[in-house]
């Protein structure tokens, strides 16, 4: 809710219509946290195992700049993919339930009925939302659906945004494991990378601690925890698995 509408009693249809819109930014927001979480706990781990385990910056921005790229686009084609798949399931759900009020115009009557009652309005008061909702047809038809299988009647069929926002964010997020081996040699870029990594996800943790309203401390500890693991493990596991192999 926002408290300056509420205080404001000029409160137009185009005010209620840009709430929605406020919420969504806040979504994409959400969305770019964590894929800038994502693109700097498995980058920090891939940076350091190469880092680790072949001592060449040059490995390392090869790898660095490959694994970004892999990773934006895995994330980016990932949310595109279940987002579509997701509507087409949806709008599969929503025609069905069209045919419904079509075909069993009383059933569905008597389901609108039941489900403002599920809200707790009267059974008087609910026949008469629904004898009423009945005149409009389209305000009726997206009750139903918004109240009976908690879905938009428009699904949104192409998330291209949300597909950008997580590649993009995964990329902005790869850039600070990764930098610092542009500019030194391993022994100076390994440790800086793991400072740039651990600064970033102390800004990240807050930022994301802030929006789920989660404990601040705990949750960008979590964040840094993870983020050292994954470095640390990368490491270790570069360093040794070309010694297991006898590389
Ligand atoms: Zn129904």
């Amino acid at each position: 809710m926002n408290t300056k509408n509420q205080q404001s009693p000029a409160h137009t249809i185009e005010d209620v219509v840009n709430e929605k819109e406020r919420v969504s930014r806040l979504g994409r927001i959400r969305q770019f946290i964590f894929g800038t979480l994502d693109g700097l706990l498995v980058p920090v781990g891939v940076v350091s195992a190469v880092a680790g385990g072949t001592g060449s910056t040059k490995a390392v921005i090869i790898a660095g700049i490959a694994e970004s790229f892999a990773g934006a686009l895995s994330m980016g084609a990932g949310e595109f993919i279940s987002g579509r798949s997701e509507a087409q399931v949806q709008k599969a759900e929503i025609a069905k339930e069209m045919k419904a009020i079509h075909e069993y115009p009383e059933f569905e009557f008597q389901e609108m009925i039941e489900l403002f009652e599920h809200e707790g309005v009267s059974k008087e008061d609910a026949t008469q939302i629904a004898e009423i909702l009945q005149n409009y047809q389209q305000s009726y038809n997206k009750t139903m659906v918004e109240k009976e299988l908690g879905i938009e009647m428009q699904p949104d069929t192409v998330r291209l945004p949300e597909a950008f926002t997580m590649g993009i964010s995964y990329i902005i997020g790869s850039i600070f494991p990764l930098i610092a081996y542009f500019f030194f040699p391993i022994n100076i870029a390994f440790p800086l990378s793991l400072c740039l990594t651990v600064l970033a996800l102390i800004i990240v943790g807050i930022i994301k601690g802030k929006l789920a309203d989660l404990n601040l401390f705990r949750s960008t500890l979590e964040i840094v925890l993870v983020g050292i693991l994954s470095a640390g493990g990368g490491y270790i596991l570069g360093t040794l698995i070309p010694k297991l192999f006898g590389f």
